[in-house]
């Protein structure tokens, strides 16, 4: 017998911090150098198996254009099981902005037993070197703020992208 699960999993922060080339890379494991703007909401499916006896689907959405509110609807947030927020190392706004992010997806989104959704602070474009924050600021902040953890990653180079899911989905699956 194989259990199926499906989840739901956002990807959310400032415009041209690397959403959309995470879930690209992710999913279609390619990189473009090509920035796209497109407008609505992008889903992508990707099916692993992550047990002997366990089939994942997760619907991973990608945000696009909205995020230059900084907020979204409820409808988005609606019935997701774990989040991946995302700033890039090279621009500390991108960064001070996760504190909004983190607000806005603490007060729209809950588990139908009241606990907060399992999310992962993604530090992108860590290939670039120069980082304009500091990465103990980085740290209090993910324990402040209640996130599950933080990660360097590049879509770049591909480092730590499979990984971060990895963790998100270990997370999601306690709570399945
Ligand atoms: P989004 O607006 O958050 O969806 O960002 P995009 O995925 O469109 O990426 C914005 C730009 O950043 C593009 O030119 C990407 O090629 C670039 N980019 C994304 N990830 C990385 C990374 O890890 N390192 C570097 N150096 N550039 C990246
Ligand atoms: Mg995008």
């Amino acid at each position: 017998m194989v259990s199926n699960f499906l989840f739901k999993v956002l990807i959310v922060g400032d415009p041209l911090v690397g959403k959309t080339s995470f879930v690209q890379r992710y999913v279609n494991k390619t990189f473009s150098k090509h920035y796209r703007a497109t407008v609505g909401v992008d889903f992508a499916l990707k099916v692993l198996r992550w047990s002997d006896t366990e089939t994942l689907r997760l619907q991973l959405w990608d945000v696009a254009g909205q995020e230059r509110f900084a907020s979204m609807t409820r409808l988005y947030y609606k019935d997701a099981a774990g989040c991946l927020l995302m700033f890039d190392v090279s621009s500390s706004n991108t960064f001070y902005n996760c504190i909004g992010w983190k607000q806005d997806l603490d007060s729209k989104m809950q588990q139908r037993d009241g606990q907060a959704v399992p999310c992962i602070l993604l530090a992108n474009k860590c290939d670039l070197g120069e980082w304009a924050i500091g990465q103990t600021e980085v740290d209090q902040f993910s324990r402040e703020h209640n996130f599950i953890g933080w990660m360097e990653t590049s879509v770049k180079e591909n480092r730590n992208i499979e990984k971060a899911v990895s963790v998100l989905i270990n997370e999601m699956m306690v709570r399945a």
